[in-house]
């Protein structure tokens, strides 16, 4: 990107904010995409990057697939993000993150946060001091809490509509899933798949984690590069992003690609590749929105409701039905048809919001 505007024009963003304050050394971007559908919500990164522009450039980047993400899984959300331009480890955070809420709390609820990368729910609270317009918090401070689990959730509730395009029932029993990652989210899967009945060969590069789970599942362990070789219906994918590419794709025998992972493919033509090898994929943002689904929905219906908040993310299932049907009716990859999912409802709500409610000039 060498031009903000011409970019933002591309692909109709709506507003850039830059904020700084020398005194505190802190320089943060907020990007505002699309607000047809709520206001824009998205997380806050800290990162340092090679340059400004590539700082902007990744707030934009992130604030556009947010706005996919929430479309497609019917949130009435908009897409949006912060990045703080700093060390993710620098300790004064106090300073750092209320000026952040401040900057927020100026935008009046048209961008609401939350943690991602480099950030903590710690971070979220000293954000809460200055705005209300946080998600991501702790239960205490009436957030959802930790939503790893509800992200797993979503993830198996994906893998079960895989499933029923593959073989022609959802039940996972005695399916052999291969678990790449064994983290906040991926261990949720494990013993979430356990349950289900499902037969587990995990990995993780950190082997602690692996023996965890062995030990505590009855699992199989594997090393890290080995989990693309192992027989298994269904690879789950809940570390890195680009683990799919063209070495992969030669090694993996599975007929499901379905994780939590963001950013899977490499590159897009392997979402074409993929299928052309005979395998089923869970477009990422589709599979891994439990966990946003879950934390945003006490948004506006005033607090967090377990239960409603996990039957929407159960609505995970028809989504990823939705996304085959509309793969199967344009004849195009499933990574494609997800975003045209997102295109189309947002093209629908706007239209439906160009009628006005008060008629009062
Ligand atoms: P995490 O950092 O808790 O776990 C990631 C795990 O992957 C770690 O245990 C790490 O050791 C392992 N790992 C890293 N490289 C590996 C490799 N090459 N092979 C095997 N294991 C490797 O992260 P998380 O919160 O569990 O998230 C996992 C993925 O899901 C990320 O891509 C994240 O962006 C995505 N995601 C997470 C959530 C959520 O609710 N936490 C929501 C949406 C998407």
């Amino acid at each position: 990107m060498d031009a903000i505007l011409e970019y933002m024009e591309k692909y109709d963003f709506e507003n850039l904010f830059l904020c700084q304050d020398k005194a505190i050394r802190f320089k943060a971007i907020i990007a505002l995409h699309d607000t047809t559908l709520g206001p824009a919500t998205g997380g806050c990164r800290m990162w340092q990057y090679e340059s400004e522009m590539a700082a902007i450039e990744d707030a934009l980047r992130l604030a556009r697939g947010m706005t996919y993400k929430y479309a497609a899984a019917g949130v009435n959300l908009g897409g949006g993000k912060a990045v703080i331009v700093d060390d993710p480890k620098r300790r004064d955070r106090e300073p750092v993150f209320r000026a952040l809420g401040k900057f927020i709390n100026r935008l009046g609820g048209k961008y609401i946060t939350g943690e991602d990368v480099g950030t903590t729910l710690k971070d979220m609270e000293f954000i809460r001091m200055e705005t209300e317009h946080v998600v991501t918090l702790p239960t205490y401070l009436g957030g959802a809490g930790d939503i790893a689990p509800m992200t797993a959730f979503g993830t198996i509730r994906a893998m079960q509509a895989c499933c029923n395009r593959v073989y022609g029932y959802t039940s996972l029993e005695g399916k052999t899933v291969a678990v790449q990652g064994l983290g906040a989210v991926g261990h949720n899967v494990v013993g979430q798949l356990q349950e289900l009945g499902a037969k587990l060969i995990v990995t993780d590069i950190d082997s602690g984690k692996v023996h965890a789970m062995v030990s505590q599942y009855g699992v199989e362990g594997v090393d890290a590069d080995a989990i693309y070789d192992v027989e298994c219906e269904i690879f789950c994918p809940c570390a890195l992003g680009a683990v799919i590419h063209d070495e992969t794709l030669k090694r993996l025998k599975c007929k499901i690609i379905c994780g939590c992972a963001n950013n899977q493919l490499k590159e897009e033509r392997h979402g074409a590749l993929l299928e052309e090898k005979g395998m089923v994929y869970a477009p990422d943002y589709i599979t891994n929105a439990g966990g946003t689904i879950y934390d945003t929905d006490r948004l506006g219906v005033g607090g967090v409701s377990h239960e409603r908040g996990k039957e929407k993310v159960s609505r995970i299932y028809e989504n990823m039905e939705r996304v085959f049907q509309i793969a199967d009716r344009d004849h195009i990859p499933t990574y494609m048809a997800a975003d045209r999912m997102a295109e189309e409802r947002i093209r629908q709500i706007a239209e439906v919001k160009k009628y006005v409610d008060d008629l009062r000039p």
